[in-house]
């Protein structure tokens, strides 16, 4: 079968390959499944692996295949899953419980300790960016038919949901809280499918991105869903207050680390402030007010966390917004499929348009591995 490999650390590596059909004796214990690959989608972290920056190659392997947003079919199953057969949509998770981290051994792998992580595509295991993978049961969600076109958006909204389920547990410090507001940080794919699931829970959200307003697809979309979109070259964050009022929620997803000052200043008494940005750079910032700044967390009890990856509980939520999402705003999440690749061997478009996705005004990219 194909499949779209890089060569760790070495830039603009990404290559067609050639490898044997898994199987689902390939996973102990009678629980594995065997996937058709149906959809995969591309993002900043599998641009950055191309370029070099990071992704581990499998043990035995000189080469890790792509690919952790996915969408696929159930083929076959082992003998004892019971939860999943033949014909059913499914969406893998991306990280396994493969450290020694005590958050490794009770299944919360999302929060290992271990700075080896294993996960699908990025980390020490092969992804999907194949035409077939198998999995344990343990790491499939399934998908109800009716959100089939769109599910491919499930990985990252995952991301977002643990984000959001973290704040809700930290803010359970509070006896009362009753957020109304939040300030959604970056426009890009995570941005939006943030400003919709914080729209699914009936927050007024205000959308912040560097495009100027006139032209902005990502805009549109925020707008039509009952969200409002400034652009950052023409209001900062904490300005933004004056117009908006302090936001009880803000969620970081720009990948510029500077702007997190200007979010701490623009928080509610009590508010939280989510970081989800993977900032990899060298870049440092001065002209921090960190007076005022240490002032107001510590007056106004103010909590900022931060967040990477999810675990299969997260997926589950993300399942339901986007069902909620269809429910509501029907074929609005189709929207954000603008690029779509027909065939794996096509991998050199995906990452034309992954590079330069500001010209191609792309929201997201994702291969048509084999047809819904
Ligand atoms: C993935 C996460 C992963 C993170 C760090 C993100 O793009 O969605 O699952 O934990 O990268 O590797």
């Amino acid at each position: 079968m194909k499949v779209v490999a890089v060569t760790p650390m070495q830039s603009n590596s990404v290559h067609l390959l050639e490898m044997n059909k898994p199987a689902v004796s390939d996973i102990p214990e009678g629980r594995g499944v065997l996937v058709e690959v149906l959809r995969v989608g591309a993002c900043g972290t599998d641009r950055e692996i191309n370029s070099g920056e990071y992704g581990v190659a499998p043990m035995g392997f000189d080469f890790l295949v792509l690919g952790h947003e996915n969408f696929g079919r159930v083929v076959e199953v082992g003998e004892d899953v019971r939860e999943l057969k033949a014909g059913d949509f499914v969406v893998a998770t991306v990280r396994r419980p493969r450290g020694s981290s005590i958050y490794d051994t009770i299944g919360e792998q999302d929060f290992t300790t271990d700075n080896k992580y294993y996960e699908r595509g990025i980390s020490r295991l092969h992804g999907y960016m194949a035409e077939f993978y198998s999995e344990s049961a343990d790491f499939l969600v399934k998908i109800p038919t009716a959100i089939a076109e769109i599910a491919v958006l499930l990985e990252p909204l995952s991301i977002i949901e643990k984000g959001l389920k973290q704040a809700s547990d930290i803010q359970e410090r509070l006896k009362i809280w009753h957020p109304k507001t939040a300030a959604v940080l970056g426009t890009g794919n995570v941005g939006l499918l943030t400003i919709m699931a914080l729209r699914m829970r009936g927050y007024e959200v205000h959308g912040f991105g560097l495009d100027k307003r006139m032209g902005y697809l990502n805009a549109d979309l925020i707008e039509e869903i009952g969200a409002t979109y400034d652009s950052t070259s023409e209001i900062t964050i904490t300005d933004s207050t004056k117009k908006y009022d302090e936001y009880d929620l803000i969620f970081e997803c720009t990948g510029y680390s500077p702007i997190i000052f200007d979010a701490m200043q623009a928080l509610n008494e009590n508010g939280i402030l989510i970081l989800a940005s993977v900032t990899g750079g060298g870049r440092k910032t001065d002209q921090v007010p960190s007076d005022a700044i240490n002032q107001r967390f510590v007056l106004g009890n103010r909590a900022m966390v931060g967040t990477v990856n999810a675990n299969r509980e997260h997926f589950e939520m993300g399942v339901k917004d986007l069902a909620l999402c269809e429910a509501m705003y029907a074929g609005w999440l189709s929207k954000m499929l603008t690029h779509k690749v027909e065939g794996l061997e096509n991998f050199e478009k995906v990452f034309e348009i992954l590079n330069n996705s500001a010209k191609y005004k792309a929201i997201k990219t994702y291969f048509e591995v084999a047809k819904i």
